[in-house]
């Protein structure tokens, strides 16, 4: 493969500046600049300086630690458990492995990672924090990035890889600032450009009917088109992860803060637009739960659903950790007035709460918001209320409108555990790396707080074995 003359050429070339190519590109930097060595990273973004750091800026990254270093016990196993069987034994076993010298490496970086309070105010396992966020994660890293010769591109995307005849990647091609394309050639290219959440066409194609209706939760899931998917693809990578499927949130369509979530719904109810319940609030920990009241919204009536609440929620400890929206419920004295408010049909919303309030169990004292309280409810024609389940009584009465949100797809490229891509026969894709959003792992369950501990760790082993694997002559003079 020639390349051309409005080229430029680095030892490794990273696409994507979230958690997964911000630790590729410093652990390829800092490997390229051992022993004497002085090979050069550049780092791909298409979003703007101040848009930096994709998904992963707007995220939460509660990560599923017991210590700011060390996954929680059975990590390999609960992954397993909610893929039902489908995710890659060998990669959550090799995260559990590697999350502890990689966490390390972050930590040494300055990213301060706490145990606080999680959105979740009943959980399935403990959560560790960075303060701040994952926009600390990026900027942190990205002080770091700006301390070395590591090239940033801003407002630059990569639309295609270069390969040479025995299909080794030596390039990608990228529009510029300007518009223009130009190619640069790389040693090794890692992607990590995040799912295709921000592609209408792709989320149709593998999502199917009303894909439309569920949008990135937040505005860095924009910048998530599947390119990284479909430039590996175009090289021959296989795939993993469930294509039809995505980490879904139940959001507040009207809010535009980062994650509007309303957690406290198990202690309230949830219906649809015609004032019916369709799943049962309080299966489980709220953490299991929230993905699946979710994709039940999906399937109602025009996407939309409410979370109502009488005021006892009010008093649920941590309340205010568990409601990020940052717009007002809509709020009525009464049921009935509640109902018109949501313009539901007349009688629907006052029939839906009568028959759940009379279900209820008469035994309030054992309510209890912190675990699972066995307060059941089966009331006539709804579905049943595991937990939780207290009559929605004391006005006034108020309602968040909630849609379902993609977080990230599930679907993406195949890869081995040094983070090369492989293809569908398990050849290894020379000098091409994924990792992060972009590479498939999850079936029909995310594994919460997950990604964010992922893409750290395969973003670094990807920049480490990529760096590993550039002749030592290579001087940055490429
Ligand atoms: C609101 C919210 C809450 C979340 N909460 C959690 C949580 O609590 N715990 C958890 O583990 N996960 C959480 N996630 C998910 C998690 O943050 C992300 O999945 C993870 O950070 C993805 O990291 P990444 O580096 O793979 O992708 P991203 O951070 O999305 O980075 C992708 C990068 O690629 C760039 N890009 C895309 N295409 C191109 C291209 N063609 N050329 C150049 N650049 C390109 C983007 O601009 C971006 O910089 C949350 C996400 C959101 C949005």
């Amino acid at each position: 493969m020639t390349i051309a003359h409005n080229s430029s050429a680095y030892d490794v070339v990273v696409v994507g500046a979230g958690a997964a190519g911000l630790s590729a590109a410093l652990s390829a930097h800092e490997d390229l600049h051992t022993d004497g060595r002085r090979g050069t990273v550049a780092l791909l973004e298409r979003a703007t300086r101040e848009l930096r750091g994709g998904n992963t800026r707007w995220s939460g990254a509660f990560l599923r630690l017991q210590d700011e270093t060390t996954p929680v016990d059975g990590l390999a196993d609960y992954g397993l458990a909610v893929s039902q069987g489908h995710a890659s034994r060998a990669y959550y076993e090799a995260l559990t492995a590697r999350v502890p010298e990689a966490f390390g490496w972050l930590v040494a970086k300055g990213v301060q990672l706490v145990d606080g309070p999680t959105i979740f105010l009943t959980a399935s396992a403990t959560r560790y924090q960075p303060v701040g966020g994952g926009e600390h994660i990026v900027e942190t890293l990205f002080d770091a990035v700006e301390q070395t010769d590591i090239a940033v591109h801003y407002e630059t995307s990569a639309e295609h890889l270069v390969t040479a005849e025995d299909g080794s990647v030596v390039g990608v091609r990228v529009r510029t600032p300007d518009g223009r394309l130009q190619t640069l050639g790389a040693g090794a290219v890692i992607l990590a450009a995040g799912g295709f959440q921000g592609n209408p066409e792709m989320m149709a194609r593998y999502c199917g009917a009303n894909a439309y209706r569920i949008p990135p939760i937040s505005r860095g899931g924009r910048h998530n088109r599947g390119d990284g998917l479909r430039m590996a693809l175009e090289a021959g990578a296989g795939t993993e992860g469930q294509f039809d499927l995505f980490h879904a949130e139940p959001k507040d369509p009207r809010s535009q803060v980062a994650e509007a979530v309303v957690m406290t719904f198990p202690y309230g109810i949830v219906v649809n637009t015609q004032g019916q319940r369709f799943i049962d609030e309080g299966a489980d920990t709220v953490d299991q739960t929230y993905e699946k009241v979710a994709r039940g919204i999906v399937r109602q009536p025009g996407s939309l659903a409410y979370a109502v609440f009488d005021q006892q929620v009010m008093s649920t400890p941590g309340y205010e950790h568990a409601v990020l929206t940052d717009v007002d419920p809509v709020q009525a004295d009464t049921v009935a007035d509640l109902e018109a408010e949501l313009g539901m049909p007349p009688g629907s919303l006052v029939a839906t709460v009568e028959a759940y309030n009379a279900a209820c169990p008469q035994d309030r004292d054992a309510y209890d918001p912190l675990a699972l309280d066995g307060l059941a409810a089966t009331p006539p024609g709804q579905p049943a209320k595991s937990n939780w389940a207290r009559p929605i009584e004391r006005g006034p009465f108020f309602a968040y409108p909630q849609i379902c949100a993609n977080v990230f797809t599930f679907g993406g490229v195949r890869t081995d555990l040094e983070a090369r891509v492989l293809t569908a026969d398990g050849y290894v894709i020379p000098h091409l790396y994924g990792a992060g959003e972009m590479t498939g792992l999850y079936y029909e369950m995310y594994a919460g707080s997950t990604s964010v501990m992922r893409s750290v760790t395969f973003g670094r082993a990807a920049g480490r074995h990529a760096a590993a694997q550039i002749p030592a002559a290579t001087g940055g003079a490429r």
